[in-house]
């Protein structure tokens, strides 16, 4: 798995932000664009790790090659000798987990609620600005609007400054209000979408499975609050047995009830935290049973709504279908089975989760010639 956490050796007392210049990716060339004030550029590398000076002092990272992490933006924890690396450059799955804190407590949910909060809006920012060119930024927590005053600035200001950035943001949609609209109009909206999840169009399934009373109610007056702002909305269903039969129902709800989203993503289950906890009641296995899923598509799409598979194996997905299931599991937790050597699918599946269980629970999963 791609490392997230590197080790580092700082020497300072509070957290910071730096950009790492490395060499080009052939490993001989440096380098000669100007630096920034968050930039720190490659010394030297030696057996005790590879060294970099800045303006903020030196600083070394140990155990990952520096070719890897070139233009990489950490947030150095000097204390603890680690760095998260916030912005890999390389990478299109860049996401900041801004909170862990959560105010529903979903039985898939694969990032469960702590209530311990650190505010690194500042931190955030300061990498978001760093992004390389063209960027599209996650946000996700936890739910990010319970601190929604310093996200909706964080939007302004680093779409503001970053013409060429954008922000793809997972939110309940619970906490939306009227009286934001005056913070959330400066923000370019076209620039910015709203991952929001819907479970069923029967309130009573929803708020189960998100685990709060009145929360279906409170997200449609959202979802209508939202759209009215202009804002671009793609509607998130995580395919469940709880759900899997009313699902050509919700798609109906959406084709009459909420026309104006931008997309329905229906999604595979991440088998990790609560969702590792309730796998064998919740799993769906939607190889043996797509037809709920086939019937929805085609509904929504017909209408004009676009809508997508994501998380899906594209052997579990009948082949008519398969154009609609993009590779979607970020390349730090992607993962494939051995089933897979030799699969011609195999360049454009998203395969799976790196702690999908090797028992994998679908009926009809293979190498497809
Ligand atoms: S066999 Fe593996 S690579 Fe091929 S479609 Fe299935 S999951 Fe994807």
């Amino acid at each position: 798995m791609i490392p997230l956490r590197i080790k580092v050796e700082a020497n300072a007392d509070q957290p910071f932000v730096v950009r790492l210049r490395s060499f080009e990716a052939d490993g001989r060339e440096q380098k000669t664009e100007q630096l920034n004030p968050f930039d720190v550029a490659l010394e030297r590398v030696g057996p005790d790790g590879a060294h970099y000076v800045g303006e903020g002092g030196p600083i070394r990272i140990l155990g990952i090659d520096p070719a890897k992490v070139d233009g990489d933006v950490l947030l150095v924890n000097p204390r603890r000798g680690t760095a998260d690396r916030l912005i890999r450059s390389s990478s299109l799955h860049n996401t900041f987990l801004v909170t862990e804190r959560c105010d529903q407590v979903c039985l898939m949910c694969s990032q469960p609620p702590k209530k311990h909060h650190v505010d690194l809006f500042p931190y955030f920012e300061t990498a978001a600005l760093l992004a390389p060119e063209g960027a599209t930024i996650g946000i996700s927590g936890g739910e990010p609007t319970l601190f929604k005053a310093q996200l909706f600035e964080l939007l302004r200001r680093v779409l503001e400054a970053r013409a060429d950035l954008s922000f793809h943001i997972l939110t309940n949609g619970q906490h939306f209000d009227p009286d934001d609209c005056g913070a959330i109009r400066p923000i370019d909206r076209r620039r910015v979408v709203w991952g929001i999840p819907l479970y069923s169009c029967n309130p009573a399934v929803h708020d189960e499975i998100v685990g709060k009373a009145g929360a279906h109610g409170r997200l449609l007056e959202n979802l209508t609050l939202m759209c009215g702002l202009g804002a671009q909305v793609e509607l998130r269903t995580v395919l469940m047995r709880p759900n899997a039969d009313g699902l050509p129902q919700l798609a109906r709800f959406i084709a009459s009830t909420l026309p104006f989203i931008r997309t329905w993503a229906i999604m595979q289950m991440e088998n990790i935290g609560f969702g590792r906890m309730n796998w064998k009641t919740l799993f769906y296995d939607s190889s043996e049973g797509f037809d709920v899923v086939g019937r929805s598509l085609d509904l929504v799409r017909s209408r004009g709504i676009d809508a997508w598979l994501y998380n899906f194996p594209l052997c579990t997905v009948p082949g008519q279908y398969r154009h609609l299931a993009p590779s979607t599991i970020s390349d730090w937790k992607r993962a494939y089975r051995d089933e897979c050597d030799g699969c011609s699918l195999k360049a454009r599946c998203g395969g799976f989760f790196e702690w999908h269980p090797a028992n994998h629970g679908y009926g009809k999963l293979g190498i497809v010639q």
